[in-house]
């Protein structure tokens, strides 16, 4: 490869999560019977008239806002003809001539290297009905049918399927983060067309473009573009010609291969939507809908290092998942110890959500009873052990952890008097290995902690434990 180099750009939808479809008022992303989320308008019925969804306009222009896009304040629908199953009016709505969304970008982070990826527009459209190939029949759903999509359509600046993935994964990323969509790629809801090209190193001029439609696993993506480059180097190393062509990617044979001309030869004839008024915003309303952005992961990454001293590692779990950096921040708000607040949320807490497949919403410990607990340890009142079955018990029921140490009797003893008998008891039971520890085998200090530890059912402080040892054994 390194005598080439590739250009990647992407054809991203992203279906919205809207309650309701591009053009009426059936629920969008109906899951369950086939064709029960229907009605004339997305049945395609003649004289049906379509009816713009305000939050779907809505959702658009707030994705194009956190890319820095320039708004359209007046935008326009197209049809894009072609007859197909799927499409029950035989032509798609769509924006061609005045999309919502012009120019932005996204930056993306490769191995410590950042880059720029420019976003040439993003438009709205409608989605298709879900058609299933079976053997001798095909199957067709149109719950599916009109629901809100939005097509983010990339500049060609992505040089490795490592950069592509990186843009899919900070797009999905944000649009998660501002409610726009939930990218569940297993429901479909976001899929792309790749294309790509790669030219001699040294030359400027793009090299002929091939396109692989309709991928939607980002794991396929990569696997996808990683055969599709080296297949166009290996086409010009051995003195053939590229064509421009559509192609699939077959998953199981992993190959790309080209679709039959008439897959894809289509000839769209767009003209203007005529039953659809132009989308007049205003710039009030645009920046209404620019102040409920939230802030975005990579700002939140930076604020989260620079106000809470966290290591980049942390800060990548924490910000992951936004509901999981609220709870973290609010617990660190009322902790003095960030790091230790932190280290429970990507330590017990992500452990216990896991096991039981549950939510930080699900959880019933709340971010004031992680800091008492953490202030707990810090002041030695109880050890790690005994705060862990503490976090157990407010993770299931919620409560106050100080008011559980007291249920439980876990407190910590830290009274010399009582240590000091636990010691005693320990060495007279285990008189060989306080022998060893008198002749200098330091580690048998070790065993001997843990017989306190024993003795008084984990609640021991072991500090003052190994203190009292020490004394005893020497004396
Ligand atoms: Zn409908």
């Amino acid at each position: 490869m390194n005598d080439f180099i590739a250009s990647i750009g992407l054809e991203v939808h992203v279906q919205l999560k809207t309650r309701t479809k591009l053009f009426c008022a059936f629920p969008a992303h109906e899951e369950g019977d086939p064709n029960v989320a229907v009605c004339p308008v997305c049945l395609g019925l003649p004289g049906a008239m379509p009816v713009m969804n305000g939050e779907a306009i809505r959702q658009t222009v707030k994705t194009g806002l956190m890319i820095g896009s320039r708004i359209a304040l007046r935008s326009t629908f197209d049809r894009k003809n072609y007859f197909y199953p799927d499409m029950p009016k035989n032509f798609q709505i769509s924006q061609q001539a005045a999309p919502l969304c012009l120019g932005g970008a996204v930056e993306i982070d490769v191995g410590g290297q950042p880059k720029t990826i420019r976003v040439n527009h993003i438009h709205q459209e409608e989605d298709a009905a879900k058609i299933t190939h079976l053997e001798n029949s095909s199957e067709i759903d149109f719950n599916r049918a009109s629901t809100p999509l939005m097509e983010l359509v990339t500049e060609p600046d992505m040089a490795s399927p490592d950069e592509a993935m990186a843009f899919l994964i900070a797009l999905k990323e944000m649009l998660i983060y501002a409610g726009i969509s939930d990218c569940n790629l297993e429901l479909g809801q976001v899929r792309c067309d790749v294309n790509s090209s790669v030219r001699p190193a040294g030359t400027d001029l793009l090299g002929v473009k091939c396109e692989i439609k309709n991928m939607n696993t980002f794991k396929g993506i990569h696997r996808a573009l990683t055969y599709e480059l080296a297949r166009q180097v290996e086409v010009l190393r051995s003195g053939g010609m590229l064509v421009q062509e559509t192609r699939r990617w077959d998953d199981e044979a992993g190959v790309t291969l080209p679709m039959r001309s008439k897959e894809y030869a289509h000839d769209y004839r767009y003209f203007p939507e005529p039953d659809l008024p132009p989308v007049v915003l205003d710039a009030a309303t645009v920046e209404a809908w620019r102040a409920e952005l939230p802030e975005l992961p990579a700002v939140k990454r930076a604020r989260f290092i620079r106000d809470y001293g966290l290591p980049e590692y942390d800060v990548g779990v924490l910000t992951a998942d936004q509901a999981l950096a609220e709870f973290f921040e609010a617990a660190a708000q009322q902790s003095k110890n960030c790091k230790a607040v932190s280290n429970w949320v990507m330590g017990e807490l992500l452990r216990a959500l896991g096991e039981q497949g549950l939510g930080i919403a699900d959880a019933k410990i709340t971010p004031r009873a992680l800091a008492a607990l953490i202030a707990l340890v810090d002041a030695k009142t109880i050890n790690m052990p005994a705060a862990k079955e503490v976090f157990q018990v407010l993770f299931e029921k919620g409560g106050d952890p100080a008011a559980v140490v007291k249920e439980k009797g876990l407190a910590q003893v830290s009274d010399a008097g009582a240590i000091d008998g636990f010691a005693e008891r320990a060495i007279a039971a285990n008189e060989k290995v306080a022998a060893e520890f008198r002749g200098g085998k330091e580690t048998a200090l070790m065993f001997l902690v843990g017989q306190v530890m024993k003795l008084s059912r984990g609640k021991a402080n072991p500090q003052l434990a190994a203190e009292a040892l020490r004394r005893k054994l020497r004396g």
